[in-house]
């Protein structure tokens, strides 16, 4: 299995191409707010809105004293922008007093943040330390069990499934590749198939395969 996805991984770097990161990671600042802005929201909405909201607020420091509301008038239209604009403005309070305006370097302390959960922790984790890790989100949950590499229910399952069964030198990427992968070939809906060079991996595509031949 370990060499089966290794090479899957090298094959759908291949047709993806050379990635550009999905979020925003020119600081850290601005990596961990990005990341916490995109749960649940289109990647164009949430580049819009953070680089609105970063042109008004360049620190913790300053996002710590804005009036919540504002922030909202700021995020807005992400998907939950009223929820979201407390978390980082709650976010930004701690950054600041806790850890002297640094983000925090290890996942204990980063998934006390609020607004915070595994992926954002995994994704900050990798992104601003270069730690290995993977960050599971509804990509990477959906593709790694539609190729069948994994059978879980849940992302932190997959998290697991995928840290067993990936080499740890390709660990950082898996995220960025599977995000641009899904958004691209392996849709949520209609998975381009056709044009998908892992087919003859996936047990999806097998899957259907069979089923026609049944038919
Ligand atoms: S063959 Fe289809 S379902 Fe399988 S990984 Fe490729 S696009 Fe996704």
């Amino acid at each position: 299995m370990k060499e089966k996805i290794n090479r899957i991984i090298r094959i759908i770097e291949k047709q993806i191409g050379k990635t550009k990161p999905v979020v925003s990671f020119s600081s850290k600042y601005k990596t961990i707010i990005t990341t916490v802005l995109s749960a649940r929201t289109k990647d164009e909405t949430t580049f819009k809105v953070s680089k609105k909201l970063f042109s008004k607020y360049k620190s913790f420091r300053e996002l710590a004293k804005a009036k919540t509301e504002d922030i909202e008038k700021q995020i807005y239209p992400v998907g939950f922008y009223k929820t979201k604009a407390k978390n980082i403005k709650k976010l930004a309070e701690i950054i600041v007093k806790k850890y002297n305006s640094k983000v925090p370097s290890n996942f204990k302390e980063l998934i006390t943040l609020p607004g915070v959960g595994r992926k954002t922790a995994n994704i900050v984790l990798s992104l601003c330390f270069k730690k290995p890790t993977i960050a599971v989100d509804t990509h990477v949950h959906r593709i790694s069990n539609r190729i069948g590499v994994v059978k879980t229910k849940k992302p932190e399952q997959t998290e697991k499934e995928l840290k067993n069964k990936i080499d740890k030198k390709h660990w950082i990427k898996i995220n960025e590749l599977f995000v641009k992968f899904g958004q691209r070939i392996c849709k949520p809906l209609r998975p381009n198939c056709k044009i998908c060079k892992i087919k003859k991996y996936c047990n999806f595509y097998l899957n259907d395969l069979k089923a026609d031949a049944n038919s």
